[in-house]
Protein backbone atom coordinates (compact mmCIF):
# COMPACT_ATOMS: atom_id res chain seq x y z
CA UNK A 1 0.00 0.00 0.00
CA UNK A 2 1.04 3.29 -0.74
CA UNK A 3 0.11 6.24 1.52
CA UNK A 4 0.12 9.77 0.10
CA UNK A 5 0.05 12.60 2.58
CA UNK A 6 -0.57 15.70 0.72
CA UNK A 7 1.63 18.23 1.77
CA UNK A 8 0.20 21.66 0.14
CA UNK A 9 -0.63 25.41 1.86
CA UNK A 10 -3.96 25.19 0.50
CA UNK A 11 -4.72 21.54 2.11
CA UNK A 12 -3.31 22.25 5.34
CA UNK A 13 -5.46 25.50 5.50
CA UNK A 14 -8.78 24.05 4.74
CA UNK A 15 -8.18 21.26 6.67
CA UNK A 16 -7.20 23.67 9.63
CA UNK A 17 -10.68 25.77 9.27
CA UNK A 18 -12.79 22.64 8.80
CA UNK A 19 -11.54 21.14 11.91
CA UNK A 20 -12.63 24.27 14.14
CA UNK A 21 -15.70 23.10 15.96
CA UNK A 22 -17.06 26.99 15.63
CA UNK A 23 -17.04 25.54 11.10
CA UNK A 24 -20.82 25.46 10.72
CA UNK A 25 -22.59 23.22 8.50
CA UNK A 26 -22.26 24.76 5.56
CA UNK A 27 -19.10 25.99 5.98
CA UNK A 28 -17.81 22.53 6.56
CA UNK A 29 -19.70 21.38 3.83
CA UNK A 30 -18.23 23.81 1.23
CA UNK A 31 -14.90 23.30 2.95
CA UNK A 32 -14.90 19.49 2.37
CA UNK A 33 -15.52 19.65 -1.52
CA UNK A 34 -12.65 21.64 -1.52
CA UNK A 35 -10.87 19.94 0.05
CA UNK A 36 -11.74 16.98 -1.79
CA UNK A 37 -10.85 18.12 -4.91
CA UNK A 38 -7.01 19.33 -3.88
CA UNK A 39 -6.90 15.96 -2.91
CA UNK A 40 -8.52 14.23 -6.05
CA UNK A 41 -5.92 16.17 -8.25
CA UNK A 42 -2.96 14.24 -6.79
CA UNK A 43 -5.16 10.93 -6.34
CA UNK A 44 -5.76 10.99 -9.82
CA UNK A 45 -2.01 11.13 -10.74
CA UNK A 46 -1.27 7.71 -11.84
CA UNK A 47 -4.77 7.33 -13.77
CA UNK A 48 -4.19 5.16 -17.12
CA UNK A 49 -4.88 7.12 -20.26
CA UNK A 50 -4.53 6.56 -24.06
CA UNK A 51 -2.94 9.25 -26.76
CA UNK A 52 -5.15 11.06 -28.71
CA UNK A 53 -4.69 13.71 -31.54
CA UNK A 54 -7.03 17.14 -31.26
CA UNK A 55 -7.17 19.74 -34.50
CA UNK A 56 -7.06 23.56 -33.00
CA UNK A 57 -7.89 26.23 -34.85
CA UNK A 58 -4.31 26.06 -35.96
CA UNK A 59 -3.04 22.77 -36.51
CA UNK A 60 -2.88 19.74 -35.28
CA UNK A 61 -1.78 18.90 -31.17
CA UNK A 62 -0.86 15.72 -29.69
CA UNK A 63 -2.63 14.80 -26.26
CA UNK A 64 -4.13 12.18 -24.20
CA UNK A 65 -7.95 11.09 -22.88
CA UNK A 66 -8.45 8.82 -20.21
CA UNK A 67 -8.55 5.56 -21.11
CA UNK A 68 -11.78 3.43 -20.99
CA UNK A 69 -13.26 2.02 -18.98
CA UNK A 70 -14.79 4.83 -16.53
CA UNK A 71 -13.15 5.20 -13.52
CA UNK A 72 -15.85 3.85 -10.16
CA UNK A 73 -16.10 6.35 -7.62
CA UNK A 74 -17.81 5.05 -4.53
CA UNK A 75 -18.82 7.34 -1.53
CA UNK A 76 -19.27 5.04 1.80
CA UNK A 77 -22.20 6.26 3.23
CA UNK A 78 -23.43 8.09 4.38
CA UNK A 79 -20.26 10.79 5.33
CA UNK A 80 -18.30 10.15 1.84
CA UNK A 81 -21.76 11.16 0.29
CA UNK A 82 -20.25 14.94 1.68
CA UNK A 83 -16.99 14.24 0.12
CA UNK A 84 -18.73 13.37 -3.87
CA UNK A 85 -19.48 16.74 -5.25
CA UNK A 86 -15.53 17.43 -4.80
CA UNK A 87 -14.88 14.30 -6.91
CA UNK A 88 -17.50 14.45 -9.35
CA UNK A 89 -16.19 17.95 -10.13
CA UNK A 90 -12.42 16.76 -11.36
CA UNK A 91 -14.03 13.42 -12.68
CA UNK A 92 -17.63 14.43 -14.25
CA UNK A 93 -17.20 11.33 -16.85
CA UNK A 94 -17.29 8.88 -14.10
CA UNK A 95 -19.97 6.50 -12.55
CA UNK A 96 -20.40 6.33 -9.11
CA UNK A 97 -21.52 3.49 -7.05
CA UNK A 98 -22.49 3.14 -3.09
CA UNK A 99 -20.87 1.16 -0.08
CA UNK A 100 -23.32 1.42 3.19
CA UNK A 101 -21.36 0.44 6.17
CA UNK A 102 -22.24 1.38 9.75
CA UNK A 103 -20.03 1.30 12.54
CA UNK A 104 -21.20 -0.48 15.92
CA UNK A 105 -20.27 2.33 18.33
CA UNK A 106 -19.59 -0.58 20.99
CA UNK A 107 -17.39 -3.08 19.21
CA UNK A 108 -16.65 -0.11 16.17
CA UNK A 109 -16.97 -3.29 13.70
CA UNK A 110 -18.41 -2.52 10.68
CA UNK A 111 -21.09 -4.00 9.21
CA UNK A 112 -22.52 -3.61 5.29
CA UNK A 113 -26.47 -2.31 4.82
CA UNK A 114 -26.26 -1.13 1.27
CA UNK A 115 -24.04 -2.74 -1.99
CA UNK A 116 -24.67 -0.83 -5.21
CA UNK A 117 -21.54 -1.46 -6.93
CA UNK A 118 -21.12 -3.01 -10.70
CA UNK A 119 -20.59 -6.64 -10.22
CA UNK A 120 -17.23 -6.84 -12.42
CA UNK A 121 -14.99 -4.19 -11.97
CA UNK A 122 -11.95 -5.35 -14.06
CA UNK A 123 -9.53 -3.07 -15.49
CA UNK A 124 -11.29 -0.25 -13.76
CA UNK A 125 -9.62 2.46 -11.07
CA UNK A 126 -11.39 2.89 -8.19
CA UNK A 127 -11.45 5.47 -6.10
CA UNK A 128 -12.86 5.26 -2.43
CA UNK A 129 -14.11 8.20 -0.52
CA UNK A 130 -13.94 7.80 3.14
CA UNK A 131 -13.77 11.37 5.33
CA UNK A 132 -11.91 9.53 8.74
CA UNK A 133 -10.04 6.45 8.26
CA UNK A 134 -9.92 6.20 12.17
CA UNK A 135 -9.65 2.54 13.13
CA UNK A 136 -9.62 1.07 9.19
CA UNK A 137 -12.66 -1.75 9.37
CA UNK A 138 -14.86 0.17 7.66
CA UNK A 139 -12.17 0.99 4.94
CA UNK A 140 -11.16 -2.65 4.64
CA UNK A 141 -14.59 -3.51 4.08
CA UNK A 142 -14.91 -1.16 1.17
CA UNK A 143 -11.56 -2.04 -0.25
CA UNK A 144 -12.42 -5.48 0.25
CA UNK A 145 -15.77 -5.52 -1.84
CA UNK A 146 -13.59 -3.57 -4.42
CA UNK A 147 -10.94 -6.12 -4.80
CA UNK A 148 -13.29 -9.08 -4.80
CA UNK A 149 -14.90 -7.72 -8.07
CA UNK A 150 -11.42 -7.47 -9.87
CA UNK A 151 -10.67 -3.95 -9.60
CA UNK A 152 -7.42 -3.10 -11.23
CA UNK A 153 -7.06 -0.36 -8.38
CA UNK A 154 -8.25 1.45 -5.65
CA UNK A 155 -7.00 4.75 -3.92
CA UNK A 156 -9.16 5.47 -1.01
CA UNK A 157 -9.41 8.99 -0.22
CA UNK A 158 -9.59 10.36 3.28
CA UNK A 159 -9.61 13.78 4.86
CA UNK A 160 -7.65 12.46 8.34
CA UNK A 161 -6.36 9.25 8.93
CA UNK A 162 -5.03 7.90 12.07
CA UNK A 163 -1.76 5.41 12.17
CA UNK A 164 -3.84 2.47 14.12
CA UNK A 165 -6.19 2.70 10.54
CA UNK A 166 -3.74 2.86 7.97
CA UNK A 167 -1.66 -0.11 9.73
CA UNK A 168 -4.76 -2.12 9.72
CA UNK A 169 -5.92 -1.60 5.91
CA UNK A 170 -1.84 -2.01 5.09
CA UNK A 171 -2.24 -5.19 7.19
CA UNK A 172 -5.40 -6.72 5.60
CA UNK A 173 -4.22 -6.28 2.42
CA UNK A 174 -0.41 -7.05 2.65
CA UNK A 175 0.81 -9.31 -0.19
CA UNK A 176 -1.95 -8.94 -2.80
CA UNK A 177 -1.79 -7.42 -6.53
CA UNK A 178 0.33 -8.19 -8.40
CA UNK A 179 3.77 -7.31 -9.91
CA UNK A 180 4.57 -5.11 -7.52
CA UNK A 181 2.15 -2.87 -9.11
CA UNK A 182 0.92 0.65 -6.58
CA UNK A 183 -2.78 -0.67 -7.09
CA UNK A 184 -3.78 -0.04 -3.39
CA UNK A 185 -3.12 3.86 -2.35
CA UNK A 186 -4.33 6.06 -0.01
CA UNK A 187 -4.46 9.72 0.01
CA UNK A 188 -5.17 11.70 2.59
CA UNK A 189 -4.56 16.01 3.90
CA UNK A 190 -2.89 14.68 7.39
CA UNK A 191 -2.27 11.39 9.83
CA UNK A 192 -3.35 12.73 13.36
CA UNK A 193 -1.95 11.24 16.47
CA UNK A 194 -4.01 8.55 17.45
CA UNK A 195 -7.52 7.08 18.13
CA UNK A 196 -9.50 8.10 21.60
CA UNK A 197 -11.44 5.23 23.07
CA UNK A 198 -14.41 5.76 21.31
CA UNK A 199 -12.32 5.36 18.22
CA UNK A 200 -12.50 8.78 17.44
CA UNK A 201 -9.30 10.93 15.50
CA UNK A 202 -7.62 12.87 18.00
CA UNK A 203 -7.37 15.68 17.41
CA UNK A 204 -9.45 14.95 14.52
CA UNK A 205 -12.37 16.95 13.57
CA UNK A 206 -15.35 15.07 15.47
CA UNK A 207 -18.07 13.17 13.93
CA UNK A 208 -17.74 13.80 10.23
CA UNK A 209 -21.06 12.74 8.83
CA UNK A 210 -22.62 14.62 11.80
CA UNK A 211 -20.81 17.42 11.29
CA UNK A 212 -22.11 17.45 6.97
CA UNK A 213 -25.20 16.24 7.83
CA UNK A 214 -26.52 16.46 11.34
CA UNK A 215 -26.85 14.71 14.41
CA UNK A 216 -28.78 11.10 14.33
N1 LIG B 1 -15.63 8.77 12.24
C1 LIG B 1 -15.73 10.11 12.38
O1 LIG B 1 -16.64 10.73 11.84
N2 LIG B 1 -14.83 10.74 13.16
C2 LIG B 1 -13.80 10.11 13.77
O2 LIG B 1 -12.99 10.75 14.44
C3 LIG B 1 -13.71 8.70 13.59
C4 LIG B 1 -14.63 8.05 12.83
Amino acid sequence: MRTLVVDHPLVTHKLTALRDVASDTATFRSLTAELVTLLAYEATREMRVQPVSVTTPVGVARGVKLARPVPLIVPVLRAGIGMLEGMTRLLPMADVGFVGLRRDEESLIASTYADRLPGDLTDRDTFVLDPMLATGGTLATAIGMLVDRGAASVTAICLLAAPEGLRRVEETFAGEGTDGAPWLRVVTATVDERLNERGYIVPGLGDAGDRLFGEI
